[in-house]
């Protein structure tokens, strides 16, 4: 069934596992990013993405764009919201992409389709009933003008600072290696985050 998606929605697929709405949506605001920020695929442009949620749209933008937790250039923030913005680190372009707020209106129907799907006793009928709702709603997504489904704007961000390198510390309560900016104080010894947590649960 994938082989009528172009390639890098197939790769987005094969890192993520399936393809869902989120995916497509991911797939398609990456697409934007390297129009707005005319990335050429062959060069290797560095760049920062800020993710304002960390649903499965994220998977397309990590196999699309290159960003990832791992290299320090996937900004997370938990703002809960369909925003993406990304930034080319050698002319600090950047560009914040948010899915249209009217795109994605549900009808009665469709959520009693997906509060059942979700469903404790959820039947194989309810989950195949979610992802024909799926695919009607990735086909949309990706028939979709591109001008409809995100508004789309230059922005200017701060570029945010490389991966650093941090001296680490020893928890005195668990025996871990800590790095020193997450490092607390518990009874005056260095705690790590859940150790110190732990300590003030309550208070
Ligand atoms: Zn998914
Ligand atoms: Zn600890």
């Amino acid at each position: 069934m994938t082989s009528e998606y172009e390639k890098g929605l197939q790769d987005a697929i094969k890192f993520h596992g399936h393809l869902c709405a989120g995916l497509a949506i991911g797939y398609m605001a990456s697409k934007v990013a390297i129009d707005w920020l005319e990335l050429k695929r062959s060069q290797d442009e560095e760049l920062v993405a800020i993710v304002e949620s960390d649903g499965c749209a994220i998977d397309a933008i990590q196999s699309m764009l290159g960003c990832s937790i791992g290299k320090g250039n996937l900004i997370f923030r938990d703002y809960g919201k369909m925003v993406f913005t990304v930034i080319r680190r050698d002319n600090n372009k950047a560009v914040r992409i948010a899915l249209s707020a009217d795109v994605f209106k549900r009808s009665k129907e469709e959520n009693m389709i997906m509060k059942k799907a979700f469903s404790d006793d959820a039947t194989e009928d309810d989950q195949r009933k979610f992802w024909d709702l799926q695919q009607k709603w990735i086909n949309k997504i990706l028939s979709t003008d591109k001008n409809k489904l995100f508004h789309t704007k230059e922005v200017h961000v701060e570029i945010p600072e490389k991966a650093k390198i941090f001296d680490s510390v020893i928890c005195h309560f668990c025996g871990e290696s800590v790095m020193e900016p997450r490092a607390r104080l518990r009874e005056g010894k260095p705690a790590c985050i859940p150790c110190a947590e732990n300590y003030t649960r309550g208070w």
